[in-house]
């Protein structure tokens, strides 16, 4: 069976009331790096941090939590292009662009959300949605802008889909040859109220799964922003998926307020159970072509 590639979405933008162990700081980063690089991981996704959790947009800041990670790991890094619209799409990439002048830091995988979303959360016993306004606008002007960007750097495009038409938009992208095959698809579940993005259950899997163009080539991972991903991520791996788990997406009160290492090595114990062996990083280049 093919090797499974365990990324960790170690920290978006998860303040730490619900967990302590969520990663900001570029030491930390780093540290988190180093242990979940031993305990199975082949990719890491980061966003840049303030010292009090706040986003960071400083390219700076993005070049020292690259530099951490590094350091200690020759993990494959994926850094986040941001859920806000901050100024326009050079604006949204301008950290990419600076990493990618420094060899050893150049992002080999970047998500882009090939659609669009409501992303305000409903809270089910208050009746009432949290925020009301927040769209996450990605239109097929500033898809191609960013593919072509990137394909002059040097970096991959990952496809990230909350939804089937999001996939269907992104293998137009492949048919556009601005996605080169083998394609790296994030299929992303919602849960906790948030919904944009299908739940993390059978249906919501298997429904993304129908929407994969039958006739590209693709390596699919999932991931559950504010859930539990385990129920999906255990049919990812019997499926010839692949797992992108972390503390960014949520903080797992059912294993005690995990660390990131610690979620690693539960999927990489699962996926042993069922023979499948996890990749290493140059492994997973391998598998995606990088
Ligand atoms: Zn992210």
């Amino acid at each position: 069976m093919k090797k499974l590639i365990i990324e960790v979405r170690v920290n978006e933008y998860a303040m730490r009331d619900g967990n302590v162990h969520v990663p900001w700081t570029a030491d930390e980063l780093g540290r988190d790096a180093v242990a979940i690089r031993q305990a199975g991981a082949a990719v890491i996704h980061f966003h840049a941090r303030q010292d009090d959790g706040a986003p960071s947009f400083e390219s700076a800041d993005y070049v020292a939590a690259a530099r951490a990670i590094r350091n200690g790991t020759d993990l494959i890094m994926s850094p986040t292009l941001g859920q806000i619209n901050v100024g326009g799409d050079q604006e949204r990439i301008k950290h990419i662009v600076e990493l990618a002048q420094h060899p050893s830091l150049k992002p080999e995988l970047v998500a882009i959300d090939t659609g669009s979303a409501n992303i305000d959360r409903y809270d089910v016993a208050a009746k009432k949605f949290m925020s009301a306004d927040k769209v996450y606008e990605n239109s097929h002007e500033t898809l191609m802008l960013f593919c072509e960007e990137f394909a002059r750097l040097g970096v991959r495009p990952v496809i990230s889909a909350w939804n089937g038409p999001f996939l269907r938009s992104g293998a137009a992208l492949m048919d556009m040859g601005l996605i080169p095959e083998p394609a790296y698809a994030l299929l992303v579940h919602c849960e906790g109220g948030l919904l944009g993005g299908h739940p993390a259950t059978t249906a919501g899997l298997e429904a993304f799964l129908s929407h994969l163009p039958a006739d590209r080539q693709i390596e699919w991972t999932v991931c559950c922003k504010h859930g539990n991903l385990f129920p999906v991520a255990m049919q990812a791996i019997i499926s010839g998926g692949h797992v992108s788990i972390g503390l960014g997406d949520y903080d797992y009160p059912e294993l005690q307020q995990p660390k990131n290492a610690a979620l690693v090595t539960e999927v990489a114990r699962l996926a042993r159970l069922i023979g499948r062996e996890v990749a290493t990083p140059d492994e997973a280049r391998a598998i995606l072509n990088l």
